[in-house]
C-alpha cells in the first residue's frame, strides 16, 4: 500500500477510532472517517462522511476512495430492548459496507470483533484462544460473530485480504477511575452499578447493591455468587491502536484472526482495594447472583506473528486515572 493511498475508519468518532485516525494522520496517511458523529479532527488530509453504516448511499461515498478499510465501529449494548438497533448496526450495516467495499475493490480490511464470540465466562477452557468454540452469550457477541462471518465471506468472494481481531475489553486509562464512564462506572462504582442492573432488570443484584448502599458513593468488588472475585481483561485504548496498526500492515496478519488485548486479565480483588485508596471511597464485597466474569485470554498468536507488546498494564493505567480523578475534583 503507498503512503497516498487512502484508509477508511469506521467507528472514526469512537474511544478506538478516534485514535487511529489521528495516529494514522500523524504518520502521513490518508484517512476517511464514517461514523454517526463527527469525530472533531479537522486535518487536509481527513474526510469524514456521516451516517449510518446500514445507509448505502453513505457506505458508497465512506468506501469510494478506500484503498483500506479499518471497520472499528459498532453499537454496543447489553440492553434487551436495544436488539433491532444492534443488528441493524453490525450486521446489516457491516454487510452493507462490505458489499460497496467489494463494488470498488478495496484491498484490505481489518475487523473489529470481540471477545464476546467466545463464552468468555463459562468457557471450555482457559485461556481462551483463537480455537476456542464460538459459542456467544450475548445478542452484542451474536453481531459480532455474524461480522465475522461476513468478512470471510467478502474475503473468500471477492479478494479483500481480512484480518479479524477479537477485541479485548478496552478502556481510556482516564476512564477507569470515572463513575461517568459508559463500561467502568457501572463496573467499579456502586450507584451507575445500581443503575445498570435496573436497566437490565436484574431485581435481585439491584437488591443486593442496595443493601450496601448507605447514600454516599461507594467502590464495588464484585464476586460470583460462590464468593469468586471478577477477573477479566482491561486493555488501554493505546494497546489496541498499535495492534489494529500492524494488523493493517503487516503482511502476516492477511488472513488471520487474533485475539487482541493485555497480556493479563485484571484480578478485582487485587486492583480494588487500591482502587479505593487512591480515590478514598469504601470499598464494598458484593456476591452478585451467577457465575460472573471471570476468564483470561491468550494474545500468544498476536504476539509472536506479528511482534505484538503491549505496553500499558493495568496498574500504568491506573496511575493515569488517578490523576484525572484528582483533577475532576479539584
Ligand atoms: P465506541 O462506542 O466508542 O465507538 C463506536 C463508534 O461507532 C461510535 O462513535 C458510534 O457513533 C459509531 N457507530 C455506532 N453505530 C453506528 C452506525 N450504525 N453507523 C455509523 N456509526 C456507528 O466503541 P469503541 O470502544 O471505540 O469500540 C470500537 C470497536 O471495538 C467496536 O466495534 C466495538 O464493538 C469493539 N469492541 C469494543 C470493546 C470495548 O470494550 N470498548 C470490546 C470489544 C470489542
Amino acid at each position: 500500500m503507498t503512503a497516498a493511498a487512502r484508509i477508511l475508519v469506521t467507528g472514526s468518532a469512537g474511544r478506538v477510532g478516534s485514535k487511529v485516525v489521528r495516529r494514522l494522520l500523524d504518520a502521513g496517511r490518508a484517512v476517511a472517517g464514517f461514523d454517526l458523529r463527527p469525530a472533531g479532527i479537522e486535518h487536509p488530509a481527513y474526510r469524514e462522511v456521516l451516517g449510518r453504516f446500514d445507509d448505502r448511499t453513505a457506505a458508497m461515498d465512506a468506501v469510494s476512495d478506500a484503498d483500506a478499510i479499518l471497520h472499528l465501529g459498532a453499537f454496543m449494548s447489553w440492553l434487551p430492548t436495544d436488539g433491532d438497533r444492534l443488528f441493524r448496526a453490525n450486521v446489516e450495516g457491516t454487510r452493507v459496507l462490505l458489499e460497496e467495499a467489494a463494488r470498488v475493490k478495496s484491498r484490505r480490511l481489518v475487523f473489529a470483533s470481540s471477545g464476546e464470540v467466545y463464552p468468555e465466562n463459562v468457557p471450555d477452557y482457559l485461556p481462551l484462544d483463537e480455537d476456542h468454540p464460538l459459542k456467544p452469550r450475548s445478542p452484542y457477541g451474536l453481531t459480532k460473530l455474524l461480522g465475522e462471518e461476513l468478512v470471510r465471506f467478502f474475503e473468500r468472494t471477492s479478494d479483500m485480504p481480512a484480518t479479524i481481531l477479537r477485541f479485548s475489553h478496552t478502556q481510556d486509562a482516564a476512564e477507569l477511575l470515572d463513575p461517568e464512564s459508559v463500561f467502568s462506572g457501572p463496573r467499579f462504582f456502586l450507584h451507575p452499578k445500581i443503575r445498570q442492573q435496573e436497566g437490565f432488570g436484574n431485581t435481585a443484584a439491584v437488591a443486593l447493591l442496595k443493601q450496601a448502599d448507605d447514600g454516599r458513593e461507594a467502590l464495588v468488588l464484585s464476586r460470583n455468587e460462590s464468593g469468586r472475585p471478577f477477573q477479566m481483561h482491561i486493555t488501554d485504548t493505546r494497546d489496541m491502536v498499535d495492534g489494529i496498526l500492524l494488523a493493517l500492515d503487516h503482511q502476516a496478519a492477511a488472513g488471520r484472526t487474533y485475539n487482541l488485548g493485555a497480556a493479563e486479565p485484571v484480578d478485582f480483588a487485587a486492583a480494588l482495594p487500591g482502587m479505593a485508596e487512591l480515590t478514598g471511597l469504601p470499598l464494598k464485597t458484593i456476591d452478585l447472583p451467577g457465575n460472573g466474569v471471570f476468564y483470561r485470554t491468550s494474545n500468544a498468536r498476536i504476539r509472536t506473528e506479528l511482534g505484538y507488546e503491549p505496553r500499558w498494564t493495568f496498574d500504568r493505567m491506573i496511575e493515569e486515572a488517578a490523576q484525572a480523578w484528582a483533577k475532576r475534583r479539584s
